[in-house]
């Protein structure tokens, strides 16, 4: 690719989710020129939040009608999303070079990553094979589709809790599967649960082999302390055990730790590289909220800004 071909900014933004969406209404009050990348859904994993009970300013809000009036000030703004996936980021001298998927080379004097995380892997053989034929990360998604069936949710943190009570409303009967007797959500989400009918909650199990070849029919789930294995009829497994950041595309060297999420400077969100930020739930962090990554985003913005005066 020849030099005229590569296209230039002051600021890039990779992502936008909450954080990306917060730094970039901030550069944009202060009119900075800025390029900002999403290579799926505007909102982030907000739009995957079956209800955001935590947001400041709404008692509940269901996650995709928050990711909507998210991302509906970037609209309201007019500031322009290139909806491309970031492939790589390089730094030579002091000029970050990020490429897109489609060979498009930029050029950026500070780089915000805001790319947050996606769906751990249960480690199962069959895993990526059904997934879409019965396995699913994502309730508000794929929910509907198993309507008045059995199906089962790995996981004890909020996250797994939420997307059991959302299932639970729809399917005929739900198995929450929790390695540990203990859960790491919310108490009132275990309770809401336990009330449940069509709810059966089974600690200490962790999964062993997913059944069916062509669709999910069966999970096999032994007891940590017993040994004794259950074999659960199931059309759908929504696994829920975590999060490994989406920061493949980075790299620079000692910007990532050793679980490839970024340390930064909480006071600037400045990484160990000169001039590149990173906000929100690609951060190694316990607590990964809508309102964490935002504050991040607009304390990014903040430096950068304070920077070029
Ligand atoms: C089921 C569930 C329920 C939740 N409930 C709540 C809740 O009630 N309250 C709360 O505060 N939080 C909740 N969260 C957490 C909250 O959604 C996240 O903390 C928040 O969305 C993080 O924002 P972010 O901007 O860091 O990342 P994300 O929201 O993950 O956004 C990152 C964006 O970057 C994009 N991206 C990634 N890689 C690239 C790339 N290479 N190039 C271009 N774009 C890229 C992604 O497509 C995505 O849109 C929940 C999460 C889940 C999964």
């Amino acid at each position: 690719m020849s030099e005229k071909d590569i296209q230039r900014y002051k600021v890039a933004i990779i992502g936008l989710g909450p954080g990306g969406i917060g730094a970039a209404l901030k550069l944009h009050e202060q009119n900075i020129p800025f390029i900002i990348f999403e290579k799926s859904t505007p909102g982030g994993k907000v739009n995957v939040a079956p209800r955001v009970d935590n947001y400041p300013g709404y008692k509940m809000i269901p996650g995709p009608e928050l990711a909507m009036e998210l991302y509906q000030r970037i609209v309201d703004a007019q500031i322009k999303v290139t909806f491309k996936e970031v492939t790589s980021l390089t730094k030579t001298d002091d000029i970050f070079t990020l490429f897109t998927q489609d060979g498009q080379a930029y050029e950026a004097d500070f780089v915000i990553i805001g790319s947050g995380t996606k769906e751990k892997k249960i480690g199962l053989d069959k895993e990526e094979e059904l997934l879409g034929k019965g396995i699913s990360y994502c309730s508000i998604c794929d929910g509907h589709f198993y309507k008045d069936l059995p199906v089962a949710v790995i996981g004890g943190g909020n996250a797994a809790l939420k997307e059991a009570i959302h299932l639970s409303e729809i399917v005929s009967h739900l198995y929450l599967i929790h390695r540990r007797n203990e859960f790491r959500g919310q108490t009132n989400f275990v309770n809401e649960l336990k009330a449940k009918e069509n709810v059966e909650i089974l600690t200490p199990y962790v999964p062993v082999e997913i059944e069916g070849d062509d669709f999910v029919q069966g999970l096999k789930i032994q007891n940590r302390e017993t040994g004794e294995i259950k074999n659960l009829k199931i059309d759908g497994l929504f696994p829920l055990v975590g999060q490994d950041p989406n920061t493949s595309f980075v790299k620079i060297d000692g910007v990532l730790d050793e679980y490839k999420t970024i340390p930064v400077n909480l006071r600037t969100m400045e990484t160990n590289c000169h001039n590149l930020f990173a906000i929100g739930d690609c951060l190694p962090r316990l607590i990964r909220q809508i309102y964490l990554a935002e504050h991040d985003g607009i304390v990014a913005a903040n430096t950068i800004i304070s920077r070029m005066k």
